[in-house]
């Protein structure tokens, strides 16, 4: 027998939730676009905190912890969009291919999510549906914006990590990773350490974009499929889990990027406080 039309079971997001990304200073005359994959922490009522503590939720297996905050600096300094995560990667991974098996995981760091076990076809489809495909189709939008105007954004891609994972203690300040990029990559890292002798920092390491998990991934996707060039960078979190920490280590990134922004000759542009 057909089902009713209309509301079905597997709706994941009620009409009075928030949209699974948001835009911020779309507008923006700088020349790079600026993403956060991982930076809300927020499940949709209907899955019920994913089963898990709230206390679990809250570690980096929920989000990027520092992310929005140093995203919205970079966006109000650079004057570039920038979209962000409306839910957390536990959801559904943004970051990840959507038919990648840790696109909606059912353990991570040793903590098991009882609401992705076993999830059927048409459950994860919804999710993809529902949230993964418009955050997508979002970050196109953006970047078609830049390309009708014939300007090449940089994609600017934040990220943060965990200072410890599997019991194995990460001595990496800030990481910067790539896949074909690696002239960009470089040079950011050597500036980087040039105005910051004491920092050390991650090539490719923790995680690298040289991985089979990078295929389907949100750079791979948006910047390397459109040959655009781009810059993955993962700060550390316990380095960025305040607003004040964050906007300091956004400043020195910032610091960090002129190199890059020159050798792209794009001048983007300084608001006025
Ligand atoms: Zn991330």
């Amino acid at each position: 027998m057909k089902k009713p039309a209309g509301k079905t079971k597997t709706k994941i997001l009620a009409a009075n939730e928030p949209s699974p990304f948001k835009v911020i200073n779309p507008t923006g005359s700088g020349s790079g676009l600026i993403i956060c994959d991982h930076s809300s922490k927020r499940v949709p009522r209907a899955l019920k905190g994913m089963a898990i503590k709230k206390s679990d939720l809250d570690r980096h297996i929920g989000w990027d912890i520092g992310t929005e905050d140093i995203g919205r600096h970079l966006s109000k300094v650079l004057d570039m969009p920038m979209v962000l995560a409306g839910y957390s990667r536990l959801v559904v991974d943004l970051n990840r291919a959507p038919d990648h098996a840790e696109c909606m995981v059912e353990e991570s760091d040793h903590t098991k999510i009882p609401a992705n076990a076993g999830l059927s076809k048409k459950l994860k489809e919804q999710r993809l549906k529902e949230i993964f495909w418009p955050y997508h189709n979002q970050i196109t939008k953006q970047v078609d914006r830049f390309v009708k105007k014939r300007q090449t954004p940089l994609l600017l891609a934040i990220h943060s990590f965990t200072p410890e994972m599997n019991n194995a203690k990460r001595p990496w300040h800030i990481a910067v990773l790539w896949n074909k990029q690696e002239k960009i990559a470089k040079k950011l890292i050597t500036a980087i350490r040039k105005n910051n002798p004491g920092l050390l920092v991650g090539e490719n390491e923790p995680y690298t974009l040289k991985n089979e998990r990078f295929k389907g991934s949100t750079i791979w996707r948006h910047a390397e499929q459109r040959d655009l060039p781009y810059v993955f960078v993962e700060f550390r979190q316990d380095l960025v889990d305040t607003k004040e920490k964050a906007v300091q280590w956004a400043e020195m990134f910032i610091q960090a990027l002129q190199p890059v922004f020159e050798s792209l000759a794009a001048k983007p542009a300084r608001c006025k406080k």
